[in-house]
């Protein structure tokens, strides 16, 4: 085993390699810092050592946790890699190629803790035919090394090294992958973090903007898709897009054609990210394969086609505004629900107030329709004709349970629109004054599941359903205290949904 005075190899570059696995959950921490500090301490004493491959990488696997938190660390272990590089890269040797020169990104960093222990033991089996150990100890590959461990730690200052993304790109990715698929990490703010893209894309230098764009893009179907109910997100999104629209709107170019652009959300806010910053385009530019077809930088970032991508996007997003968060027409929906002869189409509804999967599509715009019919046929004056006071009360009751039913199937929510009118007329009828006791002596239409549709044929049109057993009587249907429960229950519900946003922007 190999030993560095008495300490096994194995031991010290098991502690750095839980500083590397680790380094995104750890803050600033005393024992992390030492193990750096002796780390820089022993490559500053002797930069020119031939053993000095072994602080250098040391310094590269924990670089990205020295990046992030080295608070007192850093400093010396910078100074420590230049000394290493400016002693080292002066050698000569007669290799072709280091292996530094093809170590790209936080993959690689990956193999170092056990490549490190096979280049020290001799007796260690090695399995890089194209490397030989001796090529890994060169000074030049050490001191190439130490501007890879530099670059981590000071992105962009360092030259002759592959291109890598910076741990905030990285980061940044992980965590828009993680919400795009449903599962976004642990204190990830879902909606904040949709809108802030907007906000990058506003902010954006110029050569940045065509890949802030595609991560707009690549967030606008989930921003659009109904499960975002915060109006605020759309608009940065679509502020975004409007402030650099121009700057693209009268590119030409004599591209033949562009490249496609990846449909899948993931992938492309991937590489949305990787073109929004000079590394992350030298990144692409190096291997053009690892991100979709492999195009040319040029095409994808072409200004005439972010012209396109932009329009498009910002269609999409407007759309998406309005269907979400527009006003709503519900006036055709008479047809829908009325018969010829005035009444409601009690059987449809009654269907479509089922809790399952196909009668989504319905949901919001019955509810909606059902509200406002209830609001207006309670602003109404009596015709004074036989009946007609006895059927409006119906009804009402009627629409009411329509309308807090449609609130439980719509998926995945009602949007705001949607929300927004409903919620403000159920909140009048919860706020109505009640009667202290109810008028009949039976229980109220059960709300849980909706099982009172069972019962609501009957309770509409008695003539034409006939009653089920334990029918339950007209005045618990028509209660003013039951209207109350079933109003502060919708309301209840919606309320939770949506914050309050008295902002009409
Ligand atoms: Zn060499
Ligand atoms: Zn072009
Ligand atoms: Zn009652």
């Amino acid at each position: 085993m190999t030993e560095i005075d008495g300490t096994p190899l194995h031991d010290l570059v098991q502690s750095w390699e839980e500083i590397q696995d680790e380094f995104d959950f750890w803050g600033p921490d005393g024992e992390h810092d030492r193990a750096v500090l002796d780390c820089a301490a022993r490559l500053a004493a002797d930069p020119a050592a031939g053993d000095a491959y072994v602080w250098v990488l040391g310094l590269t696997i924990m670089a990205p946790w020295t990046n992030c938190c080295g608070v007192d660390s850093r400093t010396q272990a910078e100074a420590a890699l230049r000394a290493a590089d400016t002693a080292q890269r002066v050698r000569s040797c007669d290799h072709d190629s280091h292996p530094y020169e093809s170590h790209d990104g936080h993959d690689a960093d990956a193999e170092l803790p056990d490549l490190l222990l096979r280049i020290a033991d001799e007796s260690a089996e090695w399995y890089e035919e194209d490397q030989p150990r001796e090529v890994w100890r060169c000074p030049r590959n050490v001191a190439g090394f130490a501007r890879i461990a530099l670059d981590i730690l000071r992105p962009g200052e360092v030259d002759d090294v592959p291109p890598r993304l910076s741990l905030q790109d990285r980061a940044d990715i992980e965590s828009l992958e993680a919400l795009l698929e449903l599962y976004p990490k642990a204190g990830t703010d879902v909606a904040d973090e949709i809108a802030s893209q907007g906000g990058y894309l506003y902010h954006a230098q110029p050569e940045d903007r065509p890949g802030r764009l595609q991560v707009v893009r690549a967030v606008s179907w989930h921003a659009v898709s109904g499960m975002i109910q915060d109006r605020s997100v759309l608009r940065s999104l679509i502020n975004g897009v409007e402030k650099v629209l121009p700057d693209f709107a009268d590119a030409t170019c004599d591209h033949a054609e562009h490249p496609k652009l990846s449909g899948h959300s993931t992938s492309a806010a991937e590489l949305g990210i990787v073109l929004s910053t000079p590394a992350g385009r030298r990144v692409y530019t190096h291997n053009p394969d690892r991100y979709g077809d492999g195009a040319p930088l040029e095409q994808l970032v072409c200004p005439a086609y972010m012209a396109q991508v932009a329009q498009e996007t910002l269609t999409e997003l407007r759309a998406g505004r309005d269907r979400l968060f527009g006003p709503r027409d519900t006036s055709h929906l008479d047809a829908e629900y009325l018969r010829a002869d005035g009444l409601l189409d009690i059987q449809k509804i009654t269907e479509r107030l089922q809790n399952v999967s196909w009668n989504e599509q319905y949901a919001d715009e019955l509810g909606l329709w059902a509200a406002r019919r209830y609001d207006r046929l309670g602003q109404t004056e009596d015709s004074g004709r036989p009946g007609d006071q006895a059927r409006r009360v119906r009804e009402r009751a009627v629409l009411l349970l329509t309308a807090h039913q449609t609130m439980t199937v719509s998926y995945p929510a009602p949007p705001y629109a949607v929300a927004r009118d409903i919620l403000a007329i159920m909140r009048t009828v919860a706020a109505a004054p009640r009667p202290d006791r109810c008028p009949h002596t039976d229980a109220h239409p059960p709300l849980d599941a909706g099982d009172f549709r069972d019962g609501l044929p009957h309770f509409y049109t008695p003539d034409a359903f006939p009653p089920l057993d334990g029918a339950l009587s007209v005045e618990s249907w028509t209660c003013a205290r039951f209207a109350g429960e079933v109003a502060a229950k919708c309301a209840g519900a919606l309320e939770r949904l949506y914050e309050e946003d008295d902002d009409e922007g």
